[in-house]
């Protein structure tokens, strides 16, 4: 009898690590997911795995997650400890940036690790993270199939209108381009459209990930047509930390005015702006929810604002709307936000079914309304660990 193969899947943040592991049957089968986060920090370790087995969440010593390498050791050790037998037959890698040429997953060869390297000025915050989160693995399993996942390749099917600035020309070619990101949430909720409402798959839908990080894809027939995020994970909606879509004279102001270094600015930007920033209180929406102060209301305001005004923008670009879908932490969760983004929207066609959000359905639009409103779980992992498959696969015939 042969064994199953073994896919694990990583996710490098900034400060944290997502792991998963998944049984390659005829469709990846997850056998455990988990995330260390405040990685160097004060590092807390979360997992959870097949029927029978109990979740984990404990604090971690700082040693255990001292960087991105530790932190890696330390979720394999937890990996092992539950499937002893278990040895991944490939890695699945996040990456956050593929650049303008790739538009599907890649084998991580030498020349795919060096464009990918080249890259990393484009996402200095993530891709430097990514790029260690493969080191790391590649030493932990040398005879591994390694495979990228980039979130810029679900968007590489935008018409060129939307992918370039009006900047002058030669600054296209250098690559300074609207790439767009969260595409393996994308093309999860696309997969998913497809197979529980293809009609409306094939239709144009917006979908809205809002989570820490924030954005929304504009789609036609399953293809990202338009979306919020631009040059980098900064554009767009407001974020946890992120202050989204800012004039860059803001930038000019802060530099030359008040003398701040562009490493400031960047800090400021990335990581005490958007909700935390408005709020003066938190980046995570359920406390924004519960403070109930006039900051904490002046951010979610705001926040709901912008995802409004980027609705309406989408719909233009793709000529209509039959969907709106939310996915991520506050999308798949927030009855408030969903509510408060849909409210007065029958202009557009969605209108919202208060009893179908309270209880938190899949579809939670009237049965009058235009558009389907709907609210889907994403599963990066999975689209990763779908990847690492098909790759597998293609390396045993
Ligand atoms: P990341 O981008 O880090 O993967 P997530 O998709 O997990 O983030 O989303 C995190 C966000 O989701 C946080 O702001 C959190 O407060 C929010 N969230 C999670 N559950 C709820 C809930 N029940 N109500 C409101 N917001 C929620």
């Amino acid at each position: 009898m042969t064994k199953t193969p073994v896919a694990l899947t990583l996710n490098a943040g900034s400060s944290s690590l997502k792991f998963g592991l998944f049984a390659i049957e005829s469709t990846p089968v997850e056998m455990a997911v988990g995330l260390i986060e405040s990685i160097g920090k004060t590092p807390r370790l979360k997992a959870s795995f097949g029927p029978g087995m109990s979740p984990l969440a404990r604090d971690l010593t700082p040693a255990e997650a001292a960087d991105h390498r530790s932190a890696l050791a330390t979720a394999l050790s937890v990996l092992r400890a539950h499937f002893p037998d278990a040895r991944a037959s490939a890695v699945g890698h996040r990456v956050v940036h593929g650049g303008p040429s790739y538009d599907r997953p890649m084998v991580l060869t030498p020349e795919v690790m060096a464009e990918l390297q080249r890259l990393s000025p484009f996402a200095p915050i993530h891709q430097p993270h990514n790029l260690a989160g493969i080191g790391a693995a590649m030493e932990a399993f040398p005879d591994a199939l390694q495979v990228a996942c980039f979130d810029t390749a679900f968007h590489r099917t935008h018409p060129k209108v939307n992918d370039v600035f009006a900047l002058p020309r030669e600054y296209y070619d250098k690559g300074v381009r609207r790439y767009g990101f969260h595409g393996l949430s994308y093309d999860y909720i696309a997969g998913e459209l497809k197979r529980i409402a293809p009609l409306i798959h094939d239709g144009r839908v917006i979908v809205a990930h809002l989570g820490n990080g924030a954005s929304m894809c504009g789609m036609i027939g399953g293809r990202s047509v338009a979306s919020t995020m631009g040059f980098t994970a900064l554009d767009g909606l407001p974020m946890g930390t992120r202050t989204g879509q800012i004039d860059p004279g803001v930038i000019f102001y802060m530099v030359q005015q008040e003398g701040k270094s562009i490493d400031e600015v960047r800090e400021l930007f990335y990581s005490r702006s958007g909700l935390l920033g408005l709020s003066g209180l938190s980046n995570d929406m359920r406390a924004l929810e519960a403070a109930g102060t006039v900051e904490a209301n002046e951010a979610i305001d705001y926040f709901v604002f912008r995802i409004r005004r980027e609705l309406g923008g989408l719909a233009a670009a793709l000529g209509g709307l039959d969907a709106l879908v939310f996915c991520g932490g506050i999308g798949e969760n927030s009855r408030l936000i969903r509510e408060r983004v849909c409210e007065g929207m029958g202009w557009i066609g969605l209108e919202l079914d208060r009893e179908r959000n309270g209880r938190n359905d899949t579809v939670i639009s009237t049965d009058m309304s235009r558009a389907r409103i709907m609210a889907v779980p994403t599963n990066e992992e999975l689209v990763i660990a779908r990847a690492a498959k098909k790759f597998l696969e293609s390396a045993s015939t």
